[in-house]
């Protein structure tokens, strides 16, 4: 398997997922940065909002904190929004 970290981990590419708050709101309908999540990889949980964004590539790829590692994909296409949460072992919703 390839390993893609050393390429996305550039620093100039990431922020804090608090600015992709407005698009999980879009996604999920609701306020999501605050809620936890917790790490696939490394069991890591933290609210959303710390998770690491990267917004450069084709779509939006937040990274856990702690490993670095993809807990949550956004791909968007005009008539469809592609959500891989493979990295994810839970989202929480607040009803
Ligand atoms: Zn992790």
């Amino acid at each position: 398997m390839m390993d893609d970290i050393s390429v996305d981990t550039n620093q100039e590419m990431m922020l804090d997922a608090n600015s992709v708050g407005g698009l999980l709101w879009d996604i999920f309908g609701a306020e999501m940065t605050a809620e936890p999540t917790k790490c696939a990889h490394c069991g890591n949980q933290a609210e959303i909002g710390t998770l690491l964004a990267y917004t450069q590539g084709p779509g939006v790829v937040l990274r856990c904190s702690t490993c670095c590692k993809v807990v949550l994909r956004i791909v968007q296409t005009p008539d469809a929004v592609y959500l891989d949460a493979r990295g994810a072992v839970y989202l929480r919703l607040r009803r």
